[in-house]
C-alpha cells in the first residue's frame, strides 16, 4: 500500500491463497489487507494495481473492491484465465470503475510531487520467457523527490532485461524483490543498475516453492543489500520526506519469536 503526501491511496496487489475462493473470506485480502486499511481509517482506495493475473496477487484485491470504495484500477491487459482475476475484472466493469491500461512510459501523478512511473509492460508483450504472466508484470517505480522505490511484481530476468534496455534510470533506494525471491528474478545486472540499499522479499512462511531461493539471497549479499523478508519480519512500513527513509519492520527480531 502506498499513501502519497496528499493522502492518495494505491494498493499494489492484494495477496492470495491459490486454490481457495476469496468469497469464503479466508484470504489475505479479507484478513490482512482490508483490516489494515480500515485500521488506518482508509475507506477509499484511489487506485488498485493487479501487477499480473496470478491468484496470489489478485485474489485479495477482490476483497478490497468488495469492502472498500475503489476509484480506479491500473491493469496490464495481459490475457489470463485465473478465476480471481476474471472475478475482479467483472466486478470493476459492473461497478463502472475505470480500468486504465499500464504501458511504459506512463507517469501517474499521485499528489504532492510524488508519482508512479510505469517501467513495464511495454506495447509488445514479452513472449517465450520462463513465465509469460510473470514477465508481463506491471513494474512501478514510486518517486518522491530523491526517494525511489521499485515494485517489480513477479518480474523475472527477461522482464528485468527489457526494463534495463528501455528505462534511462531505474536507480532505487528500496527494491521489492521480484517473484517472492525466486532464483529467476533479481539478476546481478539488474541489482547493479537498481543499486538498492534495501530489498524486501514478500514470501510466505514455509511456502511450497522454497522462496526465497538461496542463489538470490547470495546475490543480494554480494551486492551489500540489506534484506527484510515478510516471512520473518512481517509487514514493512517505510516513511520518507523525499530525502531520508525510515524503515520499520513489524517484527524487528524474528529470532525472539521462536520457530512457530
Ligand atoms: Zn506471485
Amino acid at each position: 500500500m502506498i499513501e502519497s503526501p496528499t493522502g492518495k491511496v494505491i494498493v499494489v496487489d492484494g495477496g492470495g491463497n491459490p486454490g481457495t475462493d476469496e468469497r469464503l473470506g479466508r484470504d489475505p485480502g479479507n484478513y490482512v489487507v482490508v483490516p489494515y486499511l480500515r485500521s488506518r481509517g482508509i475507506s477509499t482506495v484511489d487506485l488498485i494495481v493487479p501487477t499480473h493475473p496470478d491468484e496470489d496477487h489478485v485474489q485479495g484485491l477482490n476483497a478490497v473492491v468488495a469492502r472498500l470504495n475503489v476509484r480506479a484500477a491500473l491493469d496490464g491487459g495481459y490475457p489470463a484465465a485465473s478465476p480471481a482475476y476474471q472475478r475482479l475484472m467483472t466486478t470493476l466493469s459492473r461497478r463502472h470503475i475505470p480500468i486504465h491500461l499500464a504501458r511504459r512510459p506512463n507517469r501517474i501523478d499521485i499528489g504532492g510531487g510524488a508519482f508512479l512511473e510505469v517501467l513495464a509492460p511495454g506495447e509488445t508483450p514479452i513472449r517465450g520467457s520462463h513465465s509469460a504472466t510473470n514477465n508481463n508484470s506491471i513494474v512501478l517505480r514510486v518517486v518522491y523527490d530523491k526517494a525511489r522505490f521499485l515494485l517489480t511484481g513477479d518480474a523475472e530476468a527477461e522482464e528485468e532485461e527489457e526494463i534495463m534496455a528501455t528505462a534511462p534510470d531505474i536507480g532505487s533506494d528500496v527494491l521489492k524483490a521480484g517473484h517472492h525471491g525466486s532464483r529467476w528474478s533479481t539478476s546481478d545486472a539488474f541489482l547493479f543498475r537498481v543499486h538498492p540499499t534495501l530489498a524486501i522479499i514478500s514470501c510466505g512462511k514455509n511456502n511450497l516453492y522454497n522462496h526465497p531461493h538461496r542463489e538470490m539471497l547470495q546475490r543480494l549479499a554480494r551486492n551489500n543489500v540489506r534484506i527484510l523478508r515478510t516471512d520473518q519480519n512481517g509487514g514493512v512500513i517505510i516513511e520518507t520526506d523525499g530525502a531520508t527513509i525510515q524503515v520499520t519492520p513489524t517484527i524487528i527480531d524474528p529470532g525472539k519469536r521462536g520457530s512457530d
